[in-house]
């Protein structure tokens, strides 16, 4: 609700509770979060910044103020492949469902359509950045823009042709372009997408180790997706793709890798991945739903390796609700080595967003809403049965939000979610597209 409309900062939002997500795990009751030109410059109690005025004033005395939650792993524009394969395990479902659909309708406007639902999805659930890798990034990147998200795009790298490239060296060559035309911009950063250890050779991994470490670029892959990643590469090379990997130099402290999946990991792994800062992409509800396997999030956590959380594609989810993801990731890991104390609530808030933050090389401008950081908000209305009474917030979120609590999302301080509502995006519009696109795709004719 806004309450005044008069000039002087930009932004004051009065908030019943706050959840920092600093390093103490700061909580703050009744008060305010002042915001000029997209970056927050003042927390303090709500009682002593009564003077100032704010273009925009928000007052919200039944949420929970929290730092924009950051997907650190999906596929957005395959939200318009969302449930069109299920309940079939990985390789099938990726060689005789995914795969040909790709090669049939992915093209630039698949992708431009497909990632809008996606951020329209994200925006609402209280994702606020997000890491993509799908071809045509150039085209997400500008979709991201225009809509005002935060975005990673992790460039796909691939031995064979694409729609978007002839092969690897082109996918780098591109990668390298987009980053020098995005270098200025605030929102879109690039990194190196090579898809999975199957799907890409040697010589293309040294070369993009070598231009990731000239431009200080990350890199994402998905490692150790399944057993059966690791025992065909064992069977096809006699290494396990971690240990090729590392020889080819891929996991180095000087390097921001950042590894997607990570099952079947053996305990000098964890400890490899511990000592060479590789930050870990855990996807649980996409790795269940493939049955794909588990990634050990304890014994990571315990080793002290940064895990950060994603949803993965809506093809294998099939949502992009980091809420749902979180309490996913917490039942998980209790369930898996049958520990209830495994994987905090507080843990999981961490893993959507300062871990995200750190997994992404962008913990000094969002993840934790600290002065001086990039205003990166989401606010969730607890004024709910399902969030009624409250003894333990960080619980509260994880274990019993919807996120259809999601009432506010803002990024750089502009405001793209008002009371539920999209600002910038008419979501008749978008859903009626994407009904068209649905009823295409079904048909079968292009
Ligand atoms: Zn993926």
């Amino acid at each position: 609700m806004i309450l005044h409309n008069t000039a002087q900062v930009n932004t004051r939002i009065d908030a019943g509770t706050i959840l920092t997500i600093d390093d103490n795990f700061t909580t703050l009751t009744d008060h305010s979060l002042i915001i000029e030109n997209g970056v927050i410059t003042q927390i303090s109690p709500t009682e002593s910044v009564q003077h100032i005025i704010a273009s925009e004033h928000y007052c919200l005395p039944n949420h929970v103020i929290i730092p924009g939650l950051i997907n650190a792993h999906g596929h957005a524009s395959m939200a318009l492949l969302r449930g069109i394969a299920n309940d079939l395990p990985l390789n099938i479902w990726l060689q005789e469902h995914i795969w040909p659909a790709e090669g049939k309708w992915v093209d630039s406007d698949f992708v431009s359509f497909g990632a809008k639902l996606a951020m329209a999805e994200m925006l609402k659930s209280g994702t606020t950045t997000f890491s993509d890798m799908y071809f045509f990034p150039e085209v997400v990147a500008q979709m991201a823009q225009t809509v005002g998200m935060r975005t990673q795009l992790a460039c796909p790298i691939l031995d064979f042709p694409t729609a978007w490239g002839s092969g690897p060296d082109e996918y780098i060559e591109k990668t390298l372009e987009l980053h020098r035309a995005f270098e200025s911009s605030d929102l879109v950063h690039m990194a190196f997408g090579p898809h999975a250890p199957y799907t890409v050779s040697d010589d293309p991994i040294r070369s993009l180790i070598s231009a990731a470490r000239e431009h200080s670029l990350p890199i994402q892959m998905h490692v150790h997706e399944t057993q059966k990643e690791v025992n065909d590469a064992v069977t096809n090379s006699g290494k396990r793709p971690i240990k090729r990997l590392s020889e080819l130099g891929l996991f180095d402290p000087d390097l921001n890798t950042q590894a997607v999946h990570m099952t079947a990991l053996t305990e000098s792994e964890i400890s490899l991945l511990a000592k060479t800062n590789t930050s870990v992409i855990h996807c649980p509800e996409s790795n269940m739903k493939l049955a794909s396997g588990f990634c050990p999030t304890q014994a990571l956590s315990a080793a002290g390796v940064n895990i950060a959380l994603g949803t993965d594609g809506a093809a294998s989810n099939n949502d992009l609700d980091m809420l749902g993801e979180m309490r996913t990731a917490a039942l998980i890991a209790k369930g898996y080595i049958g520990d209830a104390t495994a994987l905090s609530a507080k843990e999981c808030i961490r893993m959507a967003t300062i871990n995200g933050a750190k997994a992404l090389g962008l913990e000094q401008l969002i993840g934790s809403l600290e002065v001086c950081k990039q205003a990166d908000i989401v606010a969730i209305d607890l004024d709910h049965l399902n969030t009624l009474p409250s003894y333990d917030l960080p619980a509260d979120i994880v274990y019993n939000t919807n996120a259809s609590q999601v009432t506010h999302t803002w990024v750089n301080g502009k405001l793209l979610v008002d009371c539920g509502h999209l600002t910038g995006i008419d979501e008749d519009m978008l859903k009626d597209e994407a009904r068209q696109w649905g009823q295409k795709i079904k048909s079968g004719n292009k």
